[in-house]
C-alpha cells in the first residue's frame, strides 16, 4: 500500500519555518537516521529545525551527525513542548500512529500546525496533512531519499545526510538481507555512497563496538532459547535478573531476536524482554516467508510493525506471557511452515 499526498508541501517549504521532527519511542537506526537526515536537509533549505525524541536512543547510535542535539522528552519535556508549540510544521518519521511516540503524542494532537508523515509501516492513521506512506519501502530512510528526489533536493544531500540515510537503510534491511531491500534500494545506497556515506565506518560504528554487557546478555539469551519444533518456532527470554547481572545498557539486546530465525527449520522467532520500568514484557517478533507477525502482534499483543518484523507488549508476568504465546501457536500451525525457506537457488 502506498500513499503520496504532499500537494502544497513544496510551497510550504519555500518560506523558512520552525520545524519539529519526531521519531518513534525507542528509536532505532532507521528512525534516527531518517529524522536526522531529514533535519539536515531542512536546515540546508534555511529552516530552524529541532529533533525531539520521546525517549533516549542506544549509545551505538550516538555517533550519528546531529544526535547530540536531539531533545529527549524523558529528560527535557519542557524543551520538547516549547519546540512543538512554536513549530510551524511537525514531521513524524518511521511511525504512523500517535500512540507510537509516547508523551509527545498528546502534544502533537493538541497542535494545529500541519503534520508531515513519512513512514513504511502497515495501516497508517490519518493524522497528517501531508502523507508519504509506502509499505513496500525497505526503510523510512529510503523514503526520505525518494521524497528529496521528488522535491528536487537530491543535490543538497551531503556526506552527513548520506551517512544518516545509509544507516537506516542497512539497519532496517539487515545489511540488505531482507526481501524489502530491492535493486532500487541498492541503487539508492550506491548513490548515498557516491554522496559521501562511509559504509565501512558506518558498519564499524554500528556493529563492531559491542559492549561486554551485550555479549554477556547474548549468552543468557541463547541459553534461554526454546525450540518448538512442531511449530517451526523459537522463543528466547531476557529477564530483569539477566539485565542486572550482565550490566544491561539500552540497545544491548538489539537484533537478538534474529538468532532464533537463523536456526535451521525455524520460520518464527520471538524474544520476551522483561522491562521493570513499566512492568511490561517487550516482545519482538520475526518471521521468514508468509507468516504475518504484524497481524500476530496486533491481534494478541497490542503491537504491530511489518509482515516479517513486528513488536508488541504484554502486561502480565513473563511466565504468563510465554504461556499465552505457546497456547496460541496451535491456531497458526497451518501457516507456520518452512516451505518458504530456501534449499536451492
Ligand atoms: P522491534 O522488534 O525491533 O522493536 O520492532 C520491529 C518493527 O515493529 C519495527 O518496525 C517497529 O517500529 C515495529 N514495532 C515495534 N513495537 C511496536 C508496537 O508496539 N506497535 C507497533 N505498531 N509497531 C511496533
Ligand atoms: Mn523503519
Amino acid at each position: 500500500m502506498s500513499l503520496l499526498k504532499i500537494a502544497g508541501l513544496s510551497e510550504n517549504l519555500t518560506t523558512p519555518r520552525n520545524i519539529v521532527i519526531i521519531p518513534h519511542q525507542n528509536p532505532d537506526g532507521d528512525a534516527l537516521g531518517s529524522c536526522l537526515g531529514w533535519a539536515h536537509l531542512m536546515k540546508k533549505l534555511g529552516h530552524m529545525v529541532s529533533v525531539c525524541s520521546p525517549n533516549s536512543f542506544p549509545d551505538f547510535l550516538g555517533w550519528m551527525p546531529g544526535a547530540n542535539e536531539i531533545k529527549i522528552a524523558d529528560h527535557e519535556f519542557d524543551g520538547c513542548k516549547k519546540a512543538i508549540e512554536e513549530s510551524e510544521l511537525i514531521c513524524t518519521l518511521d511511525f504512523n500512529h500517535l500512540s507510537r511516540c509516547g508523551v509527545l503524542g498528546d502534544l502533537i494532537e493538541q497542535s494545529a500546525v500541519p503534520i508531515l508523515m513519512i513512514d513504511h509501516h502497515i495501516s497508517p492513521s490519518d493524522y497528517a496533512e501531508y502523507t508519504f506512506s509506502d509499505t513496500s519501502m525497505s526503510s523510512t530512510c529510503e523514503m526520505v531519499y525518494h521524497l528529496a528526489k521528488h522535491l528536487k533536493l537530491t543535490d543538497l544531500i551531503d556526506s552527513e545526510i548520506a551517512n544518516c540515510l545509509y544507516t537506516g537503510i542497512i539497519t532496517d534491511t539487515g545489511n540488505f538481507k531482507y526481501p524489502s531491500a530491492g535493486s532500487n534500494t541498492l541503487l539508492i545506497a550506491a548513490d548515498l555512497i557516491e554522496k559521501g556515506a562511509d559504509k565501512t565506518k558506518i558498519n564499524a560504528l554500528l556493529f563492531e563496538q559491542n559492549e561486554l554487557s551485550r555479549f554477556k546478555l547474548m549468552g543468557r539469551c541463547l541459553d534461554s532459547l526454546t525450540y518448538l519444533e512442531k511449530y517451526h518456532s523459537v522463543y528466547m527470554t531476557i529477564t530483569e535478573e539477566d539485565k542486572k547481572s550482565c550490566g544491561f545498557r539500552k540497545g544491548d539486546t538489539e537484533g537478538f531476536v534474529n538468532f532464533g530465525l537463523s536456526l535451521k527449520g525455524c520460520c518464527f522467532s520471538v524474544i520476551f524482554i522483561e522491562n521493570a520500568e513499566d512492568s511490561s514484557i517487550k516482545m519482538s517478533f520475526r518471521s521468514t516467508g508468509d507468516f504475518d507477525v504484524n497481524k500476530f502482534a496486533r491481534t494478541h499483543f497490542n503491537g504491530g510493525g511489518h509482515k516479517n518484523a513486528a513488536g508488541g507488549k504484554s502486561f502480565v508476568s513473563l511466565k504468563e506471557t510465554i504461556d499465552i504465546f505457546t497456547s496460541l501457536l496451535p491456531n497458526y500451525i497451518e501457516s507456520l511452515t518452512i516451505n518458504a525457506l530456501p534449499n536451492e537457488i
